[in-house]
């Protein structure tokens, strides 16, 4: 597969199943096929989910509004979307509240196309080390939501921008910042070979969305 082909240990790759719009049922077959970890968009969305299926790991994908920090803080093994800094002030004082330290990823807008959500690359440097003044927050690395292209070769720069962000960060600062979060179903194999350690993917495995319904696998 994709981390062979470029020499990397496929073990350092995480799946992350995207199941927004699936009910828990869906989820279950993909989690006794061996899911282990699984992506919401919503807070609201996510908290009966995880109440029906226990045991695995859940990392809010989607934006984080300030009022859904306390419902989201300590109950998701990764926030793949701190994007400013009002956002890193709520999930502290959440994160005090749920006695947790939160694991996040830095989500950065390569596109510059508005309401995805995102920081700026100018501008992670210094979000990044105003998050690092809120002790109970954790950053483990970089997220992104690449242009929707016909060609999934056509994201790659914007994968290995990504990463050459994350080289100059570590450097600059001296924080590790191990996880690359990107790549959905049409393009993962590609962000991959650029170096992502966690890939979203939600239609590939569970389906069309705007069908409505995911089919189990055969077997
Ligand atoms: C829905 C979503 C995904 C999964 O997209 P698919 O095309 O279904 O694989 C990944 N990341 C984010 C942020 C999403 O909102």
């Amino acid at each position: 597969m994709a981390a062979a082909r470029v020499g990397r240990n496929a073990a350092t790759v995480r799946l992350v199943a995207v199941g927004k719009g699936f009910p828990p049922a869906d989820l279950a077959w993909a989690a006794a096929a061996g899911a282990a970890d699984f992506g919401e968009n919503r807070v609201q969305e996510a908290l009966p989910k995880m109440a029906a299926l226990p045991g695995v790991h859940w990392h809010l994908i989607g934006q984080l509004q300030r009022n859904k920090a306390r419902a989201a803080a300590g109950r998701f093994r990764l926030i793949h979307s701190m994007d400013r800094l009002e956002l890193a002030d709520s999930l502290q004082r959440a994160a005090e509240a749920a006695g947790a330290v939160q694991a996040v990823l830095l989500q950065v807008s390569l596109t510059g196309r508005p309401g995805q959500g995102g920081v700026s690359p100018p501008l992670v440097a210094d979000l990044l080390r105003r998050v690092l003044r809120h002790d109970l927050l954790r950053p483990v690395g970089l997220m992104t939501i690449a242009p929707a292209v016909a060609d999934p070769e056509e994201a790659r720069p914007a994968f290995a921008t990504l990463r050459a962000l994350r080289d100059r960060l570590q450097a600059e600062t001296g924080v590790a910042l191990p996880e690359l979060s990107m790549g959905m179903s049409h393009d993962f194999e590609v962000a991959v070979e650029e170096g992502a350690t966690l890939v979203r993917v939600g239609r590939a495995i569970f389906g069309d969305r705007l069908a409505g319904h995911a089919t189990p696998p055969p077997g």
